[in-house]
């Protein structure tokens, strides 16, 4: 997985834990370069309880390293198209969306 910021591949490290840092962004898990973890402004999640980044992202939750608060993530994950099982948590609101959609791109 490269930087999520630079596009800098990781290397591995001949010994020793690696300068790459782990951090969730977007509730998706990121890496950050050893430059980029220089730059103050990130933009990674945060912890809500104790304000880290030091967060690990796994299937539906995000977890905290420094405090161990788990949190789910939330539920409106881009990958989720309409038809897909995920769509059917706000069906009102998908057929809202779609017929506003019709209505700008003259379809229907
Ligand atoms: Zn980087
Ligand atoms: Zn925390």
């Amino acid at each position: 997985m490269p930087c999520y910021r630079c596009g800098a591949r990781q290397t591995d490290p001949i010994r020793g834990a690696s300068p790459w840092k782990r951090g969730v962004r977007r509730e998706a898990q990121v890496l950050v370069c050893p430059d980029c973890q220089r730059v103050h402004d990130l933009d990674l999640d945060t912890c809500a309880s104790c304000g880290s980044i030091a967060l690990i992202c796994r299937l539906g939750e995000i977890e905290c390293r420094s405090c161990g608060e788990v949190r789910l993530a939330r539920a409106d994950e881009p990958l989720v198209t309409a038809g897909s099982p995920g769509s059917a948590r706000m069906p009102g609101l998908a057929a809202e969306v779609e017929a506003a959609l019709d209505r700008v791109l003259g379809r229907s």
